[in-house]
């Protein structure tokens, strides 16, 4: 596939493989991006905003709903490309294609609601004689830098609300991903979007992250990936805005009164989505001392159920990790783990970069599978027995996207609500559950800022105040 700068379609002769991590087949390439490229891309963006800033809202709303129309009626297409280059089995990727069809839909129905106010400037001595108001404009330049483990909802999660609030586009995508990210451009393209308005550059980020991330001509840099690369990034970007999507360690606590049989489903699931490459996927499970060995039994009988494997296959519930060395990287985890007295209850072995899902109890709390965001298919369970020491236990971690609770107690809910310390928790979900409109975002080290269409539009925008002074009135 090509990269689109200024408005062409262009290849390079320096090529980066993309590859299925299943097997390691080839399944395309991309240009390998240079800084002139990058020189490139950043000109074209700002007269792409020249373009975008001027287009009605009915126009990029139209765009959008295009969008959403093409990737519905190719879902089939996407949501290979997704299974291909990525983790996801068929199965998820199916469901990601759905949901960016959701997200550049609600992108559109956004665009129409970027509303102002009238100020009342008479509210205070000195403002006599003045009427007035504000609107929302567009910031120009956005850089999208974008994970790989959502190639194609975490791309529409930028395009779409920075277009719907008409800036212009700089799109980095994961170098091991890239191709669900051109599609959604090309469709975008094809629905009428001034090809002018996004520029898709495809190369490594340590190459060519640091010019296009310090460049002033960036309004804004709207990120979403690891820690390391968010604070390298947030120490470069100078005066821009920036949004962070980060990563996270999320606790689910399974309380006494909680369905037991739904909390297993549900947090199983939870931990092994994406072989548990999730920023929200389960990694510490803290269960009621009255229904954990209840508990433990469900949850590992319905693990050894999982088919690992060919991801295309409709029946394979996980498919392997992005890369070997991802792989063994957590295998280490679980060995260090091991070593220093934890369980095995269920897999813990590794063949190339399938992992198997994975389930541990009595870790050690200096263990790195403990205190630092996984991103692989394990998950811990520890006995509690009381909710403060709980909620206190979920708190102690530097990361804080979303939690979780399983109870029927509506006390213990709103509790656990008021005094989980993350950007969202969920009641009798698991932490992976995700409605595309909400408010998505973390504390600590989870993030800066919020996603989710509306929240998007509010951090691509700015508010402008007109004031008129009206001496004759
Ligand atoms: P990553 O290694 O941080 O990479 C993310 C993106 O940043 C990629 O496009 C990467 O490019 C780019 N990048 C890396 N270094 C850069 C630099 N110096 N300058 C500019 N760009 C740079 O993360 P990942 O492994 O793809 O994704 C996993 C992480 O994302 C996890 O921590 C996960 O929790 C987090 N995540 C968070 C959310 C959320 O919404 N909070 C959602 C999904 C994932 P290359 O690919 O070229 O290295």
């Amino acid at each position: 596939m090509k990269m689109l700068l200024d408005g062409q379609w262009v290849d390079r002769d320096k090529k980066i493989d993309v590859t299925d991590p299943f097997d390691n087949s080839l399944i395309d390439t991309v240009p390998a991006a240079t800084k002139e490229d990058v020189e490139t891309a950043l000109a074209a963006a700002v007269k792409g905003f020249e373009i975008t800033r001027r287009m009605t809202v009915y126009e990029r709303a139209q765009i959008l709903f295009k969008t959403a129309a093409i990737i519905s009626d190719n879902l089939e297409e996407f949501a290979t490309t997704i299974a291909q280059e990525g983790s996801k089995t068929i199965t998820e990727a199916r469901k990601e294609a759905s949901r960016c069809v959701n997200t550049i839909t609600a992108s559109a129905e956004e665009a129409k609601r970027i509303l102002g106010e009238t100020i009342p400037f008479d509210s205070f001595p000195g403002g006599e004689k003045r009427r007035g108001y504000y609107y929302r404009f567009p910031i120009g330049v956005i850089l999208a830098i974008t994970p790989f483990n959502d190639p194609l909802n975490l791309v529409a999660h930028k395009l779409g609300p920075a277009i719907a609030a008409g800036n212009s586009v700089i799109l980095k995508p994961a170098t091991v991903t890239p191709l669900s990210a051109v599609k959604l451009v090309e469709a975008m393209v094809q629905a009428g979007l001034p090809p002018q308005a996004i520029q898709v550059i495809t190369g490594y980020g340590h190459e060519i992250g640091d010019a296009l991330v310090s460049d002033e001509r960036v309004r804004m840099i709207s990120f979403t990936g690891g820690v390391e690369a968010g604070k390298h990034i947030a120490k470069l970007a100078g005066i821009k805005k920036i949004g962070m999507e980060l990563g996270s360690n999320s606790p689910v606590i399974v309380w006494k009164d909680a369905d037991v049989d739904l909390a297993a489903e549900s947090c199983v699931s939870g931990a092994f989505w994406a072989a548990g490459q999730n920023c929200i996927g389960v990694q510490r499970l803290l269960v009621h001392k009255d229904i954990y060995d209840e508990f433990k039994k469900k949850f590992v009988a319905r693990t050894k159920q999982y088919k690992i494997g060919d991801k295309l296959k409709d029946d394979t519930n996980m498919g392997p990790m992005i890369t070997e060395a991802e792989a063994i990287r957590v295998e280490k985890w679980v060995n260090e783990a091991k070593a220093k007295g934890a369980l095995v209850l269920t897999g813990g072995k590794r063949k190339g970069a399938l992992y198997e899902p994975t389930v541990l109890e009595k870790v050690p709390k200096e263990m790195k599978i403990h205190c630092e965001e996984v991103f692989g298919p394990t998950v811990n369970l520890y006995e509690i027995d009381d909710l403060d020491e709980a909620i206190k236990e979920a708190n102690s971690l530097p990361y804080g996207l979303l939690a979780a609770i399983f109870t029927s107690n509506v006390d213990v809910a709103f509790k656990a609500s008021y005094e989980l310390d993350c950007g969202g928790v969920m009641i009798n979900d698991s932490t992976d559950y995700r409605l595309d409109s909400m408010p998505f975002g973390g504390v600590k080290y989870s993030g800066l800022g919020r996603e989710g269409l509306k929240f998007s539009l509010q951090e691509m925008t700015e508010p402008k105040v007109v004031c008129f002074y009206l001496p004759q009135i």
